[in-house]
């Protein structure tokens, strides 16, 4: 059945799924993600009002406990682990009506479809990524261009990706930022 989850598809399956379905059964949802989108005035809001993370061992990637505590699988890195802090992030501003998304029905996976592609959308903003990371106190972690681009004003030294060196189509196409 997880196969099946959305957050496992790839950007591609995970975007015809949303726009082609998820869209119109969670309208609700789908408008809010475009009227009220994740800035980072919404994560300082979130931050002021309680939200917080804890890493841990876990099965799954990560929860949202009573609203506001994110519980992240410990062992997750790079891209799993940002997507994973974005998505319980978005259960967190979007509210219960739209968490319920852990007991495998159909109404459960058309939310965590949505949710899980607002999550990838956001994580692809360097700013945001950014704000978002520090705010949480997590490790820096650079995997891919977004990532690239929300630290390499911090000068690290290595980061010797081929994007960086001029040969950027191919981690340009959105499917390669958010797989
Ligand atoms: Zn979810």
């Amino acid at each position: 059945m997880m196969e099946d989850w959305p957050c496992g598809y790839n950007w591609e399956k995970l975007d015809n799924y949303v726009l082609n379905h998820a869209n119109k059964v969670n309208p609700l949802l789908f408008s809010l993600i475009s009227k009220k989108p994740l800035t980072n005035q919404s994560i300082d809001e979130l931050i002021r009002n309680g939200l917080r993370l804890e890493s841990m061992k876990l099965e799954s990637y990560g929860h949202l406990l009573g609203g506001r505590v994110i519980i992240l699988r410990e062992s997750l890195k790079g891209y799993e682990r940002d997507k994973t802090v974005f998505h319980e992030v978005l259960h967190a501003l979007y509210g219960v009506k739209v968490s319920k998304d852990c007991f495998g029905d159909r109404i459960a996976k058309e939310n965590n479809a949505l949710v899980e592609w607002a999550a990838r959308r956001f994580r692809a903003q360097p700013n945001l990524l950014r704000h978002t990371i520090k705010s949480f106190g997590l490790e820096i972690e650079v995997y891919d261009l977004a990532s690239y681009y929300a630290y390499n004003h911090l000068q690290q030294g290595q980061l010797q990706f081929p994007f960086v060196n001029g040969k950027l189509a191919p981690y340009l196409s959105i499917g390669n930022l958010m797989d």
